[in-house]
């Protein structure tokens, strides 16, 4: 359930990005990593839902997965991780948790400008919850009774 705040977050980030140049949301690219607390399937759920009425509808949700690894404490590489077994394949070690699988970031927001000119914008640092300059809050959001809670959990950002 806690999809739904993150997904809220993402369509405002997106919606806001757009309403600066003028045009709507065509697609969004989203990185969740295995571990990082989100399910993709619950935020492409809710995105369809939630995006209704806003420069976000009809836009394309990718969400891009990523494989949780382990890093050896011996030789600090990293590897998959397998069920029951934390066994490094490389030497003798055994893996702990890595940050490989908590990746939760906004990639790309791709937008549509209606004189035909294409847009993206993001990068990896632009993580939700990352800037806070929405001005005016979600008062220009058409009015939808969106819920008006916004804090919710802090997202990661990527290092
Ligand atoms: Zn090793």
């Amino acid at each position: 359930m806690h999809e739904l705040p993150v997904t809220l977050r993402i369509i405002d980030i997106a919606s806001e990005t757009a309403r600066e140049k003028g045009g709507r949301v065509r697609k969004i690219h989203l990185v969740v990593g295995e571990d990082s607390g989100f399910v993709g399937d619950s935020i492409q759920m809710y995105f369809d839902v939630a995006a209704e009425g806003t420069l976000c509808e009809g836009a394309r949700l990718t969400i891009e997965g990523v494989r949780a690894k382990l890093r050896c404490r011996s030789c600090g590489r990293l590897f998959d991780r397998k069920p029951f077994s934390f066994d490094c394949p490389f030497c003798d070690g055994q893996g702990g948790p890595s940050e490989v699988g908590k990746e939760f970031y906004l990639k790309t927001v791709e937008l549509e400008i209606p004189d035909g000119e294409e847009a993206t914008t993001g990068g990896k640092e632009n993580a939700p919850g990352g800037e806070e300059n929405m001005s005016g809050g979600e008062a220009e959001m058409n009015g939808d009774n969106r819920p008006s809670k916004k804090s919710g959990r802090q997202c990661e950002k990527r290092e």
